[in-house]
Formats: C-alpha cells, structure tokens, sequence
C-alpha cells in the first residue's frame, strides 16, 4: 500500500503521527475532526477523503467535543454544539456518515477512538499547534492503525517556517518571500460534493450503546440541554454571537460589504464596530482562512499576479490589493500566522521565560516599583477597580465574550500596571482572556497577552515605572483618540 493517496492537499501539510500501517482491509476510514470543525475548505477532510476513495472504503467523520479542559465553559460550548448543528446538516447530503460526540467525562473521547480504530484503515485528524481536548495524538503511537495530521491552519504551512519569528516585521518579511507558492494550494471549498463512496456502515454495538451520537438531538429544539451533561463552568454564561460555519459566512460576507471599506480609518472605533469579528470562528475552526482570503480576492478583483516582487517587510504594497484589504490581511495573515508559528516551534509559548530579553530586564528592574493601585484576580474579574473605561472593557468581556482590539491592548496593559508584578500579570491576563473570550485559548491569545508584556514589540522611551521601557498605554490617551461615552454607558454597571 502506498503511503500516500493520489491528494491535491500539499504534503508540507501532513504529518504521520505513528508509525502503523495502513490496514487495507479495515471497514472505514476516520476523520476525527477535533480543531477544524467545518466541511469546506478543509485540508483534513479532503485528505480523509482522498484516502477513503483510493481505498474504496467509507467514510465516518467523527467530531469529538471534549469535557477536560481547564476553560471548558458553557459559553464555548454552545458556539461549537452551534458548529455541530450546521455540521449535521452539511454532511447530510454527503457520501460520508457523521457521527457528532459529546462526552459527559473526561477520556471518553478517547475510548471512543479506540473502539472506531479497530475497524479503521486509518485515522485522519487536525494538526494544531497547541494542546485540544481530544487530541489523537496523545493516544497515536499505540493506536493499531496510522493516525495522520493535516495542518489547515494558515497560508503558510506551520513546517515551512524554520524557526519562531521575534518581530513582525522579519515574520512579514518571509512571508513576502515564500507565501506566493502556497497562495494557489487552497483546498475544495467542498471537498464531498460528488465523491462516491460506499455508504457508511453501522458503527458497533458497543460504540452505539455506550458512546451514541447526538445527532438526532442536534437536528431538535433542545440541543442546548445536551450541555446539562457535562462538566462545564456554568458561570461563564452562553453568549449571543452564534456559532458555527453558517453564522461565520453571514459574518465574512457583513465584513466584506459593510466594514472593510472602514477598516483602515475605524478599526478601532469601539461604538460602532469595523472590524470583521471572526475570530471566534477562526478559533473553532468553523472557518478558513483560505476561504477569507479567496472571498477577499474575489472582492477585490485580485490575481496572484500582483503580488509584490521584492521581500520588503513593510506592511502595505506587497499583495496588491487595496489600503484596507491590505490592512486587514497584515492582522489576518501577519499577526495570525505569527502566532501560529510561535507556539509551533516553542514549547515554552505560555511561559514568562518566552518573553524578549530586553522585555524580562526591564521587567525585573521594575518588578518591585510601587504600584498605586494593585488588584487581585477577582477584583479584577468582577470590574472593581477605579476606572471605568476598563471597568467597561471587562464586563463587555464577561458577558459578551470579546473586546474590541483597541481596548483589548488597554485592558492587558493596566492589568500589568495594577497586578503586584510581572508574572503575576501574566497568569491574571491568561486567565481572564481564556475563560472569558469566546476567541480565548488561541494562539493569538498568546500573541496577545506576551504582547502586553514585550513579545514581538520593541523598548519604548521614556523609562516609566512598572513598565521600564515595555509600551504604555493610558485610559485618558485612548478616551482621547476614540469615543467612548457610548461604550462606557452600554457596559455600565449593572
Ligand atoms: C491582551 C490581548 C489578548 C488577545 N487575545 C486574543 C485571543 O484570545 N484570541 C484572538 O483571536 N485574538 C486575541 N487578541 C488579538 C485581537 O484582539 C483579536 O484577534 C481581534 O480583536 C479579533 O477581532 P476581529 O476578528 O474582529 O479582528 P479583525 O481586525 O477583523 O482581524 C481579522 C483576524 O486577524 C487576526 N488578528 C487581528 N488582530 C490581531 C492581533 N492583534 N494579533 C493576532 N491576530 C490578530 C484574528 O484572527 C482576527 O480574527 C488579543 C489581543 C490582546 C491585546
């Protein structure tokens, strides 16, 4: 058996977990989709897909939402079980069976994947660059049959980077000379649509009666109280954005006709929002950022031949396409990407110890200054702390699960100002962002948070207390620059 199916999905994308092989006689092949929980445009599927064709074997899709995570909240939930509901209905009209799962403990995802592998030619699975709940890799090198891993993350694969970039301007700087490769390689935007296969078949007993699927209810009006089973921290209530591939189109298309023509001159204007506000969408993977760019491109009348020649790192002038497309692929693609990378090739993403050197110097020269104001995780939880814009910040956070990216950079950095040191902030920031954000958990909370602190920025004159030369930012500077009486009133206290 060849190691490899006849595949348009590039193979700087996969990855071969363990080292078992491809049972050629097994009953399905297995897309345990886990990270990119959406039916289009995904790399991982269609890879899946091109296994189950070439072997002439069904195909399960299997879409595990686990229960152990440190964050797992009803709020996150729901945006994927959302996710789910328009998965069912994706994958109805499709050759392949699918098989949405809820666990109602910790590791029963697990043993679900056990019992499917049994059966299975080979399992296909999402390469991500931080740690999931029910992640396969963790249970890939005893499994009986190969486990593979496809990277849908980005533009760029994450195994062509070299190394984690420091700045955004050498990040930029490569990808102006090596993206123009991988620009063509988008993945189907159906991958299934008329794929013959045989019909997926039934999966045993022991998995239907003890890990049953809960398709059925998704298709129903109580799909939410499938929730009630689990484990989840209730007090991080649902939020009103809806989740899921369907709701992320509606968002993209929003964008694309009503905002991006703002975005250059508005994106931080907190009343009225301009940016696209698809990062949760993003983050749950329901959807791509191949079919964000493509969408954009066709929006912008755009061909490949425009891209710039010379490698300049500069922000703007490189693609070819307008100011503000151009604005808001330097944050889609620059800034995304270089958090993908980071926490691909640095294991220590999340540790203080990540930070710049010049960042950890001046933080540690400063780390005992006298703070005027120091606050403790739940003060800062609850929104009690003397200023009302961050106040407003925060509680946008808790009930809606976002903040504006503006004030997003405010809020991390007061929390560096009022906590009683450094490190002390950066469990504070970790812990508000990922149990709160609906985009929470992401590499770009990484990026976000270290930035705070130093990561990927430059020092910054004067020397202040606290920071030394860390950027600053101040509550009256950005009342200044944006209006804020509006927002101030919307998150007042309640
Ligand atoms: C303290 C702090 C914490 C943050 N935590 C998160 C987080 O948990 N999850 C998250 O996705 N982003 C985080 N960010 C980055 C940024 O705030 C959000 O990505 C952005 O506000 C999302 O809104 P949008 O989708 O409307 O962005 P748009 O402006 O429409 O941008 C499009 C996409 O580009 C990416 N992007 C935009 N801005 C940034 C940025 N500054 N850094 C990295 N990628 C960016 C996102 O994927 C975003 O969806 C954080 C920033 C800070 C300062």
């Amino acid at each position: 058996m060849s190691s490899k199916p006849i595949s348009a999905v590039p193979a700087e994308r996969v990855r071969a977990c363990n080292t078992a092989a491809i049972a050629s006689d097994g009953s399905y092949v297995v897309y345990w989709m886990h990270a990119v929980r959406r039916a289009g445009w995904n790399f991982a599927l269609q890879r899946a897909a091109d296994w189950a064709r070439e072997l002439k074997k069904p195909l399960w899709i299997v879409e595990p939402l686990g229960c152990g995570g440190r964050w797992d909240s009803a709020r996150r939930h729901r945006f994927v079980l959302q996710g789910m509901t328009d998965n069912a209905r994706d994958f109805e009209k499709t050759a392949a069976g699918y098989y949405p799962y809820l666990e109602t403990a910790p590791g029963e995802a697990e043993t679900l994947l056990r019992e499917l592998a049994r059966d299975a030619c080979l399992i296909v699975g999402d390469d991500y660059p931080l740690p999931l709940d029910c992640d396969p890799e963790s249970w890939g090198k005893s499994l009986p049959v190969r486990l593979e891993k496809v990277d849908g993350n980005g533009l760029l694969p994450l195994q062509t980077a070299p190394e984690a970039f420091p700045t955004a301007f050498s990040f930029r700087r490569f990808l102006q000379r090596c993206l123009r490769d991988y620009l063509l390689d988008l993945p189907k935007a159906r991958p299934l649509a008329r794929l013959k296969l045989p019909p997926a078949p039934p999966l045993t007993k022991t998995i239907r009666s003890r890990r049953p699927s809960c398709r059925r209810q998704l298709a129903s009006k109580v799909a939410d109280s499938l929730l009630e089973k689990m484990p989840l921290d209730r007090h991080v209530s649902p939020a009103e954005t809806v989740g899921g591939p369907c709701a992320a189109r509606a968002v993209l298309k929003r964008f694309l006709e009503k905002r991006l023509i703002h975005y250059c001159d508005r994106r931080n204007d907190v009343e009225e929002e301009f940016t696209s506000g698809l990062s949760p969408y993003l983050h749950f993977g329901h959807v791509s950022v191949h079919e964000i760019f493509s969408a954009l491109a066709r929006h912008e009348s755009w061909t490949p031949d425009r891209l710039g020649e010379k490698p300049t790192g500069r922000r703007e002038g490189w693609w070819g396409m307008g100011r503000p497309a151009e604005a808001f692929l330097d944050e889609l693609v620059t800034w995304r990407e270089i958090g993908l990378n980071f926490c691909w090739r640095r294991r220590d993403y999340d540790r203080y110890d990540s930070l710049p050197d010049w960042a950890k110097k001046t933080l540690a020269k400063h780390a005992k200054d006298a703070r005027q104001y120091v606050y403790s995780l739940k003060q800062l939880e609850r929104a009690e702390t003397h200023d009302p814009l961050w106040n407003a910040a925060q509680r946008q956070l808790v009930r809606e699960g976002r903040i504006p990216n503006y004030l997003r950079m405010l809020w991390g950095k007061k929390i560096l100002e009022w906590s009683a040191s450094p490190r002390r902030a950066l469990k504070i920031l970790i812990e508000l962002n990922n149990r709160y954000a609906l985009d929470g958990e992401d590499p770009n909370s990484y990026s976000g948070v270290f930035w705070v602190l130093g990561r990927y920025d430059r020092p910054w004159g004067p020397e202040r207390p606290i920071f030394g030369t860390v950027r600053y930012m101040s509550s009256e500077n950005t009342a200044r620059k944006i209006r804020v009486n509006g927002y101030l009133q919307r998150f007042a206290a309640e």
